[in-house]
């Protein structure tokens, strides 16, 4: 028998070619018995193989893939494939997923996707598989990187070099209005035992590749991962992780650990500039973020247009901060109510949601009705930014086809300049 697992595109990122593997769907693929044949293809980096002779055919996506993950579903079944669907959307939107798929894996799938393997072996698997609670992250599965095409995620290439990610936990206690993960993966922090974070750091150590840590909110659960970056720091690996950069930088004691450990690269959303903030609160977030330039991390910031209190004058207010911050790679996104987000609930309530089209729903449109300009302004606005902050270059180039390597070989060299520089306490 054999799977071939999918992790379907979608329009923005497939553009950033950006090599990050989706882990998600390798640790389903660890989870299946090694009795089983498992090919990959990251539709990010690569093209599907519309033949497959696998027997199943199981696609995991983000909400802007589902149009066309649906599509490809169709044509496998059509191909007498059969189709199973998981992943974010799904989980969201199990009933409009179930109509392109023979199963459908609702929330995280340990515990049920050998639920599911064991019932089609046997000739009966059932068309949804929901886990009753949210698993334990002892024991996790390995993530099969062995499936990973080293031509595609280059990790022993110094030049080209890769991105590896890894979890510590799932879940936030935070509510925020646009986010999936208290819906997708609880209101509460899940953390994987220490023992498994150690053992699977001295797995990434043996790669060249930049960490990728993909917990949404690393600062947020602090006290589990305070100890876990410890425990990193005699590893000299350089890492990425997801937080807002004015929290990794508003307490010194905090970032100097963040820095010891490897912190090279930020990638996360500032908070949205509304124009009411006093000059002084202006000024702090500003300093907040040069003092992480200045100790060579590479800043990836957000910058989300497009909320209720946004007017037109947003637009470049938002630019000139970026420039007096020191930003070299900030990233402009409209705001968008994904499904299942209290935002998309909110809009819908009040008659706001311009499109459902879930293709749309990737930061590049407006599928809501501002409060205080049209939609189209908001696009035109947003699209404005990237021409002033990149009105140097070709935006599309400098964004999207040269966004990978600019961001890397940035991070590259902030971090060789990082370790000439810094000298950690007590060394
Ligand atoms: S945006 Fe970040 S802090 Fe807010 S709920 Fe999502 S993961 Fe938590």
């Amino acid at each position: 028998m054999k799977i071939h697992f999918i992790w379907a595109a979608w329009e923005k990122l497939y553009r950033l070619n950006y090599n990050i593997p989706p882990m998600g769907i390798l640790r389903v693929a660890g989870m299946t018995p090694p009795d089983i044949d498992a090919v990959f293809t990251d539709e990010m980096v690569s093209e599907v193989d519309r033949n497959s002779d696998a027997d199943i055919i199981a696609i995991s996506f983000l909400t802007p893939a589902a149009p066309h993950a649906y599509q490809l579903a169709d044509h496998f079944r059509a191909n007498g494939k059969y189709v199973v669907l998981g992943g974010t959307h799904t989980t969201l939107m199990p009933e409009e997923a179930g109509k392109h798929a023979d199963t459908v894996v609702i929330g995280e799938a340990e515990g049920i996707w050998e639920d599911f393997i064991s019932d089609f072996c046997s000739g009966r698997p059932h068309p949804s598989y929901r886990s009753p609670h949210l698993p334990d992250l002892g024991n996790l599965a390995s993530v099969r990187r062995s499936l990973l095409p080293k031509r595609v995620y280059p990790y022993s290439n110094p030049v080209l070099y890769g991105i590896e990610s890894m979890e510590l936990s799932r879940g936030c206690t935070s509510n925020c209005a646009y986010c999936l993960v208290p819906s997708t993966q609880g209101p509460v922090f899940r953390n994987r035992p220490m023992e498994d974070v150690c053992r699977e750091f001295d797995a990434v150590s043996r790669t060249d590749g930049i960490l990728f840590f993909t917990d949404n909110n690393l600062l947020g659960n602090w006290t589990f991962t305070r100890p876990a970056l410890e425990a990193l720091v005699p590893h000299r690996k350089d890492w990425i992780g997801l937080m807002a950069p004015e929290d990794a930088a508003r307490d010194p004691v905090r970032l100097e650990l963040l820095l010891e450990s490897g912190l090279c690269g930020i990638y996360g959303t500032v908070f949205a500039i509304t124009g009411n903030e006093p000059p002084s609160v202006i000024e702090i977030r500003k300093r907040n973020l040069r003092r992480l330039i200045e100790a060579g991390v590479v800043v990836i910031a957000t910058f989300a247009l497009g909320w209720d209190d946004h007017d037109q004058t947003v637009f470049e207010r938002t630019v000139g901060f970026c420039l007096e911050a020191g930003l070299t790679v900030p990233e402009f996104i409209i705001n968008t109510p994904f499904p299942g987000s209290r935002l998309f609930r909110q809009y819908r309530a009040q008659n706001r949601l311009i499109s459902t089209d879930w293709s749309l729903y990737n930061g590049n449109h407006a599928v809501f009705r501002p409060a205080r300009m049209s939609a189209g302004r908001l696009e035109e606005g947003y699209h404005a930014c990237y021409d002033l902050f990149y009105r140097s270059v070709d935006r599309d180039k400098a964004l999207f086809d040269g966004f990978r390597d600019r961001v890397l070989n940035a991070m590259i060299r902030a971090r060789r300049k990082q370790k000439e520089t810094y000298d950690p306490p007590g060394h």
